[in-house]
């Protein structure tokens, strides 16, 4: 499935991300593509709130990753700071347990983009930023 969507404020990204995070099951990776600034961390807020999620979602930039607990887990996975670092981390492996998993800057963890659920984000101007959805997996949006 691919869809375009524009959004003209940070409110209304959010509003779009809580939606969907309200629909998604467990075990569902989502790839956030895209630029600093671009959107990203503010979805990921959005979703946080459709996952029931209580705590305070920002950006894991100097962590990586963070859980948090929802009605399903969720997983923030910003791989920023591995540009360049060539080694497998096995976050598979450790995430094996049933959560949804999303991540900020995949290309620096993971080869094959194109096979993923992903949501590329492209800023427009100051408050307007399109978000292309290209799902694999039967997500209602
Ligand atoms: P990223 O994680 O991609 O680096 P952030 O979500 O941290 O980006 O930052 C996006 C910035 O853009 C925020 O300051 C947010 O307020 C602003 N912004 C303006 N318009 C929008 C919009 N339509 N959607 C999302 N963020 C927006
Ligand atoms: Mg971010």
């Amino acid at each position: 499935m691919e869809k375009v969507i524009t959004t003209h404020s940070r409110e209304e990204t959010q509003a779009l991300a809580q939606k969907l995070g309200a629909s998604l099951n467990q075990g569902i990776t989502l790839l956030l593509i895209g630029d600093l600034g671009a959107g990203k961390t503010t979805f990921v807020q959005g979703l946080a709130k459709g996952l029931e999620v209580q705590s305070k979602v920002n950006s894991p930039t100097f962590v990586i990753m963070k859980e948090y607990q929802g009605k399903i887990p969720l997983v923030h996975i910003d791989a920023y700071r591995l540009e360049g670092v060539e080694q497998e981390l096995g976050f598979d492996d450790y995430l094996e347990h049933e959560v949804v998993k999303v991540i900020e800057w995949p290309q620096y963890l993971i080869d094959n983009l194109q096979d993923f659920n992903t949501i590329t984000f492209d800023r427009i101007d100051e408050n307007t930023r399109q978000l292309t959805f290209n799902f694999k997996d039967d997500i209602t949006l």
